[in-house]
């Protein structure tokens, strides 16, 4: 099976987790042609929010996203169907490192009036598959890398490097998923 693992950058605020005011400002995702396969292809876009456009000190601080690169980019009408054309028709599972993303995805297309991809409704929560593998509580990206003894590489809450990390440890799970499942 071939496997999208996705990472999204959002708008926040200290102690503020609320997603319908969370928007989108990253799309960063990696292709794994198989299980066991790095990853082969990379899609990084920043997304322009539409509602609350000023990054908060917080956002900045934290994804040391720019306010010049959210100013300069397309907003989600316009990134989120590249991302699908980048994504392409052959068939695949969509992986991400916990619940959020695939929420944040859904909050922003009601927001832009977006059809919602079916394909996206086989989804892999690799945060709680690794817990399930390894024996061990729900953990950070962070703290699984190391637990596996990986470095992470580039900038932690970057959706480019976050995907490219979380990658590396879905090589390790998803070979095990599809062993026990047999059907992926
Ligand atoms: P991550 O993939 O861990 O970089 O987080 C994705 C998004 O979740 C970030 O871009 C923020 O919008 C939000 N987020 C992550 N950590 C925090 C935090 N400590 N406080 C508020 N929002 C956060
Ligand atoms: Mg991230």
């Amino acid at each position: 099976m071939r496997y999208i693992i996705v990472d999204l950058e959002a708008t926040c605020w200290e102690n503020a987790r609320d997603r319908q005011r969370m928007e989108i400002i990253e799309i960063g995702a990696v292709e794994l042609p198989t299980a066991k396969d790095p990853f082969t292809h990379e899609f990084a876009h920043f997304v322009r929010p539409v509602v609350e456009p000023t990054l908060s000190d917080f956002c900045l601080q934290l994804t040391s996203i720019t306010q010049k690169q959210v100013d300069v980019a397309e907003t989600f009408s316009a990134v989120f169907p590249k991302f699908l054309n980048w994504i392409g028709a052959e068939p695949f599972v969509l992986c991400s490192w916990g619940a959020y993303d695939l929420s944040q995805f859904r909050v922003d297309c009601d927001r832009h009036q977006l059809p919602w991809p079916a394909s996206f409704n086989q989804h892999i929560n690799l945060k709680q598959e690794f817990a399930n593998v390894n024996r061990v509580k729900t953990c950070g990206m962070k703290q699984a890398l190391a637990h596996v003894g990986l470095p992470l590489v580039g900038t932690h809450h970057r959706g480019i490097d976050d995907s490219k990390n979380i990658s590396l440890l879905a090589n390790l799970i998803l070979p095990i998923l599809e062993s026990t499942a047999g059907t992926r």
